[in-house]
């Protein structure tokens, strides 16, 4: 019944999703990933000859608890996937789930042992036709996931509903939609100016990714940049943004623009192996000077495993690229830690500055932190600049950058140019 690989069982069952699919006009059928929880504590706990056992006879009861023209599926060694079709609405859907469920309600006696199993089902509910087979069980396994998370029997995901706010819906349809996302080039990078704290004067830019879904629209980056972390595709999307604002960077010089890009990086892309190297052969390729690129490491990312990153961020400025800690103040870093890490730049995060002109507090964090970086030899750059009384304040702090909705909003590459056609050889005293 359990072919070898189950990667030939999933290729199987899409294709029959597939034939389904071309047989079916317009009903709803449901996708259903079935999981036996307790399958590898059963093989190390008996011997796996019991937990093959009792997956066999998880595949019969299935079959005797489902209906005509239902399929059930073998799809890895704890997992069946079901294809329900003709699903009347949810409520119809639910009833299938609680029957399937029953299943850890039974014992079975395997071999003279008395084998109990807990189940967990991921649902996908959706309108024939409309999306690929890959997409249908992609959906059912972010269900298993949600399910697994919430610590509940079972969780239904539907299709894709434009109108629906609900951002449980949503995340998950954002982590099904990452890949192809990045195929269909619907990510861009805005590009945000940073300026002289004294002149206003731009003197580097951000690189800040957006992404264009067609179902969804324009979506923050703080939503879907937590989904590639936790997926491990961050850092795909990594490498684009750096080659993108390296290419970027050498265009803006060719138009007499000459300013260091600063390319976010998330804890998990730094931890990759050889990563000095990666960026070093990106450089290469696009013929960067190596301190017109720093790399923004968030403080909470640093401070997770501090002894591993200090080193590869030593190996990565030691080629010459600048590293700036990113959204400072966030992660509560004792005063100690600024000796360890090999930064040029520290970013007081914009929660301290927005309030800075009204909270006494906030003004003494930032005031501290500035001269302390100072002491260390780094530069400090203020993000969340949004009005001049702010900059004031800042300037007479000694802060040597701002950034800021004040100066400009992140921008597309285009308006970029012009801004900087209008700010490189002025001053932005009246931005
Ligand atoms: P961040 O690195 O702290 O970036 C600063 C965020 O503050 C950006 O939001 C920027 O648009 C916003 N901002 C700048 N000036 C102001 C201001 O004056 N007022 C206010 N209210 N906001 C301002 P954005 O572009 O939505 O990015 C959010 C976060 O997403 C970034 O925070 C960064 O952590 C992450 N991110 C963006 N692009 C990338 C990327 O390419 N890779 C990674 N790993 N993370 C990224
Ligand atoms: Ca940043």
């Amino acid at each position: 019944m359990n072919k070898l690989n189950s990667y030939d069982n999933y290729i199987d069952f899409l294709n029959i999703v597939d034939d389904a699919l071309a047989e079916v006009n317009n009903d709803n059928f449901a996708i259903i990933i079935f999981k036996l929880n307790d399958i590898h504590d059963i093989n190390t706990s008996y011997n796996y000859n019991i937990g093959n056992k009792l997956y066999h006879r998880a595949y019969e009861w299935l079959n005797d608890n489902t209906r005509d023209g239902d399929i059930v599926h073998p799809l890895t060694i704890d997992k069946f996937v079901l294809l329900l079709k003709d699903i009347k609405n949810t409520g119809h859907l639910k009833l299938a789930a609680n029957k399937l469920i029953q299943f850890s309600s039974e014992y079975y006696s395997i071999d003279e042992s008395v084998i109990f199993s807990q189940v967990t089902l991921g649902i996908f509910l959706t309108t024939i036709k409309k999306i690929s087979s890959i997409r249908i069980l992609q959906n059912a396994e972010i269900s298993l996931e949600l399910a697994d998370k919430n610590k509940t029997s079972y969780e239904i995901t539907y299709e894709i509903d434009e109108k629906s706010e609900k951002n449980e819906i949503k995340s998950f349809a954002l982590k099904s939609n990452l890949e192809t996302a990045l195929e269909n080039n619907e990510f861009y990078l805005t590009y945000q100016p940073k300026v002289n704290a004294n002149t206003g004067t731009p003197v580097g830019l951000e690189a800040l990714i957006r992404w264009n879904n067609p179902q969804l629209g324009l979506v923050p980056p703080d939503l879907f940049i937590p989904y590639l972390e936790e997926s491990r595709k961050i850092n795909l999307v990594t490498d684009f943004v750096l080659n993108t604002a390296l290419r970027k960077q050498i265009d803006l010089s060719n138009h007499n623009f000459q300013l260091p890009i600063s390319v976010n990086f998330s804890a998990i892309s730094l931890q990759q192996p050889m990563i000095d190297k990666i960026i070093n052969k990106a450089i290469a390729i696009w013929g960067n000077n190596p301190s017109n690129l720093a790399l923004e490491v968030t403080e909470t990312a640093l401070m997770d495993n501090t002894k591993e990153t200090i080193s590869i961020l030593n190996n990565i400025k030691e080629n010459g690229i600048t590293i700036s800690i990113d959204d400072f103040g966030t992660g509560y870093s004792s005063l100690s830690y600024f000796k360890n890490i090999p930064a040029d730049e520290v970013k007081i995060d914009k929660s301290f500055i927005q309030n800075i002109i009204h909270d006494r507090a906030d003004y003494d964090v930032v005031k501290t932190i500035i001269c302390l970086a100072h002491d260390f030899g780094h530069s400090v750059v203020a993000e969340g600049v949004e009005n001049i009384e702010t900059w004031n304040i800042l300037k007479t702090l000694n802060c040597d950058v701002i950034q800021g909705y004040y100066f400009s909003k992140p921008l597309i590459y285009e308006d970029l140019l012009k801004w900087l056609a209008r700010h490189n050889l002025d001053s932005c005293a009246s931005a």
